[in-house]
């Protein structure tokens, strides 16, 4: 099944807390294409916070804490592992007939603040968290699930030592700005 839908009018100034649970079904289908299958049934409760986001013209601050537990194959070792993936995520929902939805939508110049980047738009005064929460599991996917203290397999070629792992962020963000 999934998550709740929920309406805008169903939402008061106060907000609303929720507490949806995750079960294996909805899930499994969120995972298909992945290596990955819910570990349990429910696969997670989660906790969910709407507010509206001030102003008055529909935005929604839509909080999300919580994982589901989900069973792979570990591949250092080939056993199965379980492991937590965080379903935890804050986003501004604004809805898609606003204004500055429709700019962002039509490829308009549209510089986004800091503050802005994880802005998003929802339809027909509907919060569908099913959706939000598809896109969180699915950013949180593990490409390469392993036990943490499962060692690396050997590599053909002898034991060459490669750079000092605490370099390897420094790596990353190297790459990532020189893009
Ligand atoms: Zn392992």
């Amino acid at each position: 099944m999934a998550l709740p839908t929920v309406h805008l009018r169903d939402l008061s100034d106060s907000g609303l807390d929720l507490e949806p649970v995750v079960d294996a079904a909805w899930l499994g289908e969120v995972l298909a294409g992945t290596e990955l299958a819910p570990a349990a049934d429910p696969a997670g409760t989660l906790r969910v916070r709407l507010d509206k986001a001030g102003d008055g013209d529909g935005a929604v601050v839509l909080n999300v804490r919580g994982s589901v537990l989900v069973r792979g194959t570990c591949v250092r070792c080939l056993e199965p592992i379980e492991i937590p993936i965080s379903c935890t995520t804050s986003l501004l929902l604004e809805p898609a007939t606003s204004a500055r939805a429709k700019a962002t939508k039509a490829g308009q110049e549209y510089e986004l603040t800091a503050e802005e980047l994880d802005l998003d738009v929802y339809h027909d005064e509907k919060i569908e968290l099913s959706q939000w929460v598809r896109e969180q599991i699915l950013v949180e996917v593990p490409a390469h699930p392993a036990h943490e203290d499962c060692a690396p397999p050997a590599v053909a070629g002898g034991n060459k030592p490669g750079p000092d792992p605490r370099w390897a962020a420094l790596e990353k963000f190297k790459t990532k700005k020189e893009l």
